[in-house]
């Protein structure tokens, strides 16, 4: 009913600007593009005096930018975003994506992440609640159970929110949740969630030996990792297959064929089905016109498809290896054939 006041005529916008939040730690964005790209990374609302979101302050401005939008005003934080389409955009406002990154700490220690070399202090900076912004917006059905939800960090779990928050979408049906957790804390709320087909869960131990885990992670929590994927793995829905194990090719630390091989190999024992294949994004950025050192990559790329369907399990592709094949070595990615 009444859908003449819901709908608008087509005009320029994107999923995240007309529906999205990004709850991060120095403020409310629209969405995490600024983290993948050159895009602008001032949020839209910036912390109060207090540490806390303004959630008033985000609400108005986003309400302000969609009109500008709808009025054919694309502002200059989101110029040339290839996430900008011309579609037929709800004027009623709901939250139908959301990325929660609401804590930097970490239980992990990678040294390709961005707190490799300030551990002590990202470990330190106090999470910032959402909670009750969130059971309040869904009451009001601004956010509904169709929401696209991603948790990030820092390592969601070690939030002390995270549990609560998790299990409120559970009891709410909510089923479109992505979590990357370093797998190092069990967490009784994802474990539910896998039992519900509720979430997917990405881990990401880049290794399948001790060393080469304590290489990359610098903690000695390899056996707990994996114990407690074989935990998840037990716990998840055999059919749905939601719990994925991510292998982030690092060059000159985890790139030689056998490092792939015993990382396969591990998965295969732990009971999980799928896995992802990524690369070091700060590599990728310094190296990426160098066709010699992406022919390598590739090449591994090839491997791990390859042996990972030898091995019975399911593969797919994270973003960096996307956008490297992406940015014009499409023909080269297919002319590699390693068939094993
Ligand atoms: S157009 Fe791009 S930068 Fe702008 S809100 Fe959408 S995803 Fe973010
Ligand atoms: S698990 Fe994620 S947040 Fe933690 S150190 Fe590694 S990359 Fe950073």
């Amino acid at each position: 009913m009444f859908d003449f006041l819901k709908r608008n005529k087509e005009y320029v916008s994107c999923e995240w600007l007309e529906y999205g939040i990004h709850f991060n730690l120095s403020g409310l964005y629209h969405c995490c593009m600024y983290a993948h790209s050159n895009a602008n990374d001032f949020p839209v609302s910036r912390l109060d005096f207090e540490m806390k979101y303004n959630f008033k302050d985000f609400l108005e401005k986003k309400n302000k930018s969609r009109k500008n939008f709808r009025k054919g005003i694309i502002e200059d934080r989101c110029k040339g975003c290839f996430e900008l389409k011309k579609k037929n955009w709800l004027k009623q406002f709901k939250i139908k994506n959301m990325a929660i990154s609401t804590n930097t700490s970490c239980n992990s220690n990678c040294i390709y992440c961005y707190t490799h070399n300030k551990k002590k202090y990202f470990n330190k900076i106090p999470d910032i609640p959402i909670y009750d912004f969130i059971k309040e917006n869904i009451k009001k059905k601004i956010i509904t159970s169709d929401c696209n939800i991603q948790f990030g960090g820092g390592e969601p779990v070690l939030n002390h929110e995270f549990e609560k928050i998790l299990n409120l979408f559970i009891d709410k049906c909510f089923n479109n949740i992505r979590i990357h957790s370093s797998g190092i804390k069990y967490s009784l709320a994802i474990e539910r969630s896998l039992q519900n087909d509720a979430c997917n869960l990405v881990i990401s131990p880049d290794s399948g030996t001790k060393e080469l885990y304590y290489k990359i992670k610098c903690v000695d929590k390899f056996d707990d990792v994996w114990s407690n994927i074989r935990k998840y793995a037990q716990a998840q829905n055999k059919k749905k297959d939601m719990l994925h194990l991510k292998y982030i090719i690092i060059p000159n630390v985890n790139d030689r064929v056998q490092d792939i091989k015993d990382f396969i190999d591990k998965t295969k024992e732990s009971g999980v089905n799928h896995v992802l294949i990524d690369l070091e994004m700060e590599w990728y950025k310094n190296n990426r016109t160098d066709k010699e050192k992406i022919t390598k990559i590739f090449e591994l790329v090839k491997y791990f498809e390859s042996y990972a369907r030898k091995s019975g399990l399911t593969h797919s592709h994270n973003p960096t290896i996307c956008t490297a094949i992406n940015e014009g070595y499409h023909e080269l990615y297919d002319s590699i054939v390693v068939d094993i």
